[in-house]
């Protein structure tokens, strides 16, 4: 394992391949752009927080919280938040360590904002996923995982609160594989969990790392004892250094050996295990994961794929947001770099419109910081000023005509019509919807047959968050009242004669949504399948990709 693991360094981080590699090869090759994935509860703002600790990007854990608040103090749509004891926005996160470049995308904890995690983890190159070891495999962590599944995203895995009691870490092994379909390769393996947690004995360097709580959470210390047969273990932890070696042993010939290949094809995930709270186990977690994750891969376009080492600039948006900062009362558009280099007042192509814009000043993300960038690399985020012209899933280039593929947009299980306080305000309502809308928000749909507004979300919370919205950026009172929608689908018809005949025919039930494709919105779940039947040359579909 150990001479796997030292070949791939060389691979990436060896001196005379680097001295050979152009500068943007070996920027590309450091970069780690990764999320995390986990039922909410888990641990992952804790495990982000001493994630940046590590870093070096924070001095003290509990700073991100406490930037959290101090925003919360002066922002109004933070104020929602607050309120609601949420958090909805996600931010992205670089930090250095060692000599990687990590690139942490966060995603919204609650499960109203799932949309936007789908569409984060189409940007990055890897996950991390978080276990409570007493909960094991939980919902939302199902979900998730099914969605790294469509992109064989290679997923690291880490069992969090061994500092409480919970379930044997084989048991939760064998959770993971059966539920989640995917082989575990523990890399580090706990000695005891609640009162009697010692620590964890890694398996790649020999060693055991003795545990000792950090509330504070400054960086773990803690003696390190190498060798398992070493009588220090035995005098330290006593009978449990026999357990440890009795469980590697059974562990070693149950589990599987870790191979960086399948884990990178998405079909075996590492495994650790600590406590984020204590800061335990967390940096063999990083260390691991800046020699195992990959660096940014190659990515489709519809017209070809595009190997992050070409030195054209290309990138897609996965991701709109308002008002992040009240200093900067702007949108936001989240572009993710795929190829070359991004360099300040570069010009680009916005390749849907077909226009070339020139970016001044995106701005960068580092440890919770808005910086302007003077250059980006490939698996690095930057974020673009939006007037309104970009949306998500759009795609920049240096000129060639490409269209990054595969964002996802799911048909909203929820509808709502709004209607306004004031009949003046129409326009600024239409605006402010179709702006909500271009963030991925809420879905806005336009009835072919009246004037009417209906929204779309996943989450019930979605319509609050946009009615609020309105009136806070919009200056617009509106309310938001039931619709007799059930569902949305997506019309697709190659057929023109056809798709005309159809629309004669169910006019009623149609609209456009915000990007004026074509939807059917269902009354009733029969009246789609009726519907389904009676026109089985026109298809109908749940999900739109951009
Ligand atoms: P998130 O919802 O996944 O972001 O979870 P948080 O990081 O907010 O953690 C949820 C709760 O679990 C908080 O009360 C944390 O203090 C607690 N927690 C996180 N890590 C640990 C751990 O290692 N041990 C224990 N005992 N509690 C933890």
């Amino acid at each position: 394992k150990r001479g796997h693991l030292s070949a791939y360094n060389v691979l990436f981080f060896a001196d005379p391949i680097r001295a050979a590699m152009s500068q943007l090869e070996e920027q590309l090759r450091k970069r780690r752009t990764f999320a995390i994935i986990s039922h909410p509860d888990a641990g992952k703002t804790t495990l982000t927080e001493k994630l940046l600790l590590f870093g070096g990007a924070i001095q003290m854990a509990g700073t991100v919280k406490g930037r959290k608040a101090a925003r919360h103090a002066t922002s109004d749509w933070m104020e929602l938040e607050k309120q609601r004891g949420i958090s909805v926005t996600s931010s992205v996160m670089q930090f250095p360590y060692g000599e990687a470049i990590v690139n942490l995308l966060d995603t919204p904890g609650h499960e109203d904002f799932s949309e936007d995690t789908y569409r984060t983890l189409t940007a990055v190159d890897s996950a991390l996923m978080v276990i409570d070891v007493a909960k094991g495999v939980e919902d939302r962590t199902i979900k998730l995982m099914d969605v790294c599944r469509l992109r064989a995203t290679p997923i690291l895995t880490f069992v969090n609160k061994l500092d409480r009691e919970g379930r044997d870490a084989i048991e939760i092994l064998d959770e993971v594989e059966e539920v989640l379909k995917i082989q575990c390769a523990p890399v580090t393996w706990p000695i005891g969990m609640g009162k009697r947690f010692k620590g964890v004995y890694d398996l790649r360097s020999d060693k055991t790392h003795l545990f000792s709580a950090q509330h504070g959470g400054r960086v773990q210390s803690g003696e390190v004892i190498a060798g398992l047969d070493n009588p220090r273990l035995d005098e330290l932890v006593g009978g449990q250094a026999e357990e440890l070696r009795g469980e590697l042993e059974l562990v070693r010939g149950a589990s599987h050996p870790l191979d960086l290949d399948a884990y990178r094809a998405g079909r075996q995930t590492p495994v650790f295990f600590g406590s984020a709270i204590n800061n335990f186990g967390v940096r063999e977690l990083l260390d691991a994961f800046v020699d195992y994750a990959p660096p940014p891969r190659p990515r489709e376009t519809r017209q070809r794929v595009v190997e992050p080492g070409e030195e054209r600039f290309t990138g897609f948006v996965f991701k709109i947001q308002a008002n992040m900062d009240p200093a900067h009362r702007d949108r936001v558009a989240f572009l993710r770099v795929c190829s070359g280099t991004y360099t300040k007042g570069m010009k680009m192509r916005h390749a849907r419109l077909g226009k070339t814009v020139q970016v001044a000043n995106a701005i960068t993300f580092q440890a919770d910081e808005r910086r302007h960038v003077e250059e980006a690399w490939p698996g690095d985020i930057i974020g673009l000023h939006n007037h309104g012209t970009i949306q998500i899933g759009d795609t920049f280039t240096e000129g060639e005509e490409l269209k990054y593929e595969g964002i996802p947009y799911f048909a909203p299980e929820l509808f709502r019509r709004v209607v306004l306080k004031d009949p003046l305000r129409t326009k600024a309502l239409q605006k402010g919807v179709v702006q909500l809308s271009e963030e991925g928000a809420t879905q806005v749909f336009r009835p072919l047959k009246n004037n009417d507004l209906i929204l779309g979300a996943v989450g019930v919370l979605q319509f609050d968050v946009a009615a609020y919205r309105l009136k806070d950026e919009y200056g617009v009172e509106a309310i938001v009242e039931p619709v007799g929608v059930h569902t949305a689908r997506w019309v697709v018809c190659d057929d023109d004669k056809l798709l005309a005949r159809f629309k004669e025919k169910a006019y009623e039930h149609l609209a456009l949504d915000g990007d004026d494709q074509l939807v059917y919105l269902a009354p009733t779940r029969v009246n789609l399948s009726l519907t389904e039947e009676r026109w089985p040359e026109i298809r109908f579909l749940a999900t739109r990709e951009l």
